[in-house]
């Protein structure tokens, strides 16, 4: 199983009940030094996948901002 972890909040974003390198995920195709960086063993059959949930994502530009 898998879970999707906010690496900055550690908010639980949503897991899935298959194995990490299944196609759907695409997990399995990234470069080996991304699966390092964005995929950890937490038990057997388990792995965690840290990305930034919506609330941790960059801010989006916003034209308003230029006027303030
Ligand atoms: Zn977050």
């Amino acid at each position: 199983m898998v879970v999707y972890r906010c690496r900055h909040c550690g908010r639980m974003i949503g897991e899935y009940a298959g194995s990490w390198d299944d196609p759907l995920l695409g997990l399995a195709q990234l470069p080996s030094e991304d699966q390092d960086a964005l995929i950890t063993c937490i038990a057997p059959g388990q792995t965690q996948v840290s990305i930034l949930c919506e609330h941790c994502l960059p801010v989006p530009y916003d034209e308003g901002l230029w006027y303030n």
